[in-house]
């Protein structure tokens, strides 16, 4: 569920310059980099965990610390290469410059708790109901997601919401694994928007699976096992027309 931000088709990430260290490790917080460029778009670096926002996930908030000095770095541009967004008025380094990197981790472990429950919810919805996804954004420990769901079943919003925390207290383990595109598209259901969002030219696909819950095809970053979510709330059902429900959910401790 990725899109450029400026709504054109997506972004590859192929010349991108930067190592991507969060795709394979969602724990890392901190990492030692090198600056490649700076201008206006931002800081390009050789490596960062820095999310850079996708897939309804904002991007990452943190510091980069240099020669005693900080600058904040309050999000991300997806272009020709992976800018990150300095502060206004922050000091910036010049290219070439030994930097160390770290992410503010309550707002990262927020968003991946958020993240993963809302696949969660997309795979009670998709098993209990059938539906596929539409839409959905999130921010830390509050999120919504749009299904296409022309009748609302009686007592769905608390059977919705039952099911859901029952997958939590499983404590389903979440894999992320990535796989050739045509191994990827072969697992049924695997794309569970209702329109396929994976670029064409996108050659691997990162599958993020809720073992005997929830498979898909996705780029953010998740807690390990559902146990780590904590609860889910459904706090509102609306409806957006044409048959769309609009779920919003929130988490807590
Ligand atoms: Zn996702």
């Amino acid at each position: 569920m990725d899109r450029g931000d400026d709504g054109r088709r997506p972004v590859t990430e192929d010349n991108w310059r930067t190592q991507r260290l969060e795709l394979d490790d969602q724990t890392l917080r901190e990492w030692d980099a090198t600056v490649l460029a700076v201008g206006e778009d931002g800081i390009v670096l050789d490596r960062s965990a820095f999310y850079p926002g996708g897939g309804g996930q904002p991007p990452d908030h943190g510091v980069l610390l240099w020669g005693g000095v900080q600058t904040a770095i309050v999000g991300a541009r997806k272009g020709d290469d992976l800018y990150l967004i300095p502060a206004e008025g922050d000091l910036v380094p010049a290219a070439g410059t030994a930097v160390s990197g770290a992410i503010a981790d309550d707002r990262r472990t927020a968003l991946m708790r958020t993240h993963s429950g809302l696949h969660v919810l997309c795979g009670v919805v998709f098993r209990d109901y059938g539906s596929l996804v539409t839409g959905g954004n999130m921010e830390p420990f509050s999120a919504r997601m749009d299904f296409d769901l022309p009748e609302l079943p009686d007592g769905f919003r608390t059977a919705v919401e039952e099911a859901c925390n029952a997958e939590i207290v499983a404590g389903r383990p979440i894999a992320v694994r990535v796989l050739p595109r045509d191994d990827a598209f072969a697992i049924p259901d695997i794309i569970r928007t209702a329109t396929n969002l994976v670029p064409p030219e996108v050659k691997e696909v990162r599958i993020v699976d809720i073992v005997g819950l929830d498979q898909q095809a996705d780029g953010g970053t998740h807690v390990a096992s559902t146990a780590a979510i904590g609860r889910i709330e459904v706090v509102k059902i609306e409806n957006k027309g044409k048959g769309f429900r609009r779920l919003r959910i929130k988490i807590t401790d």
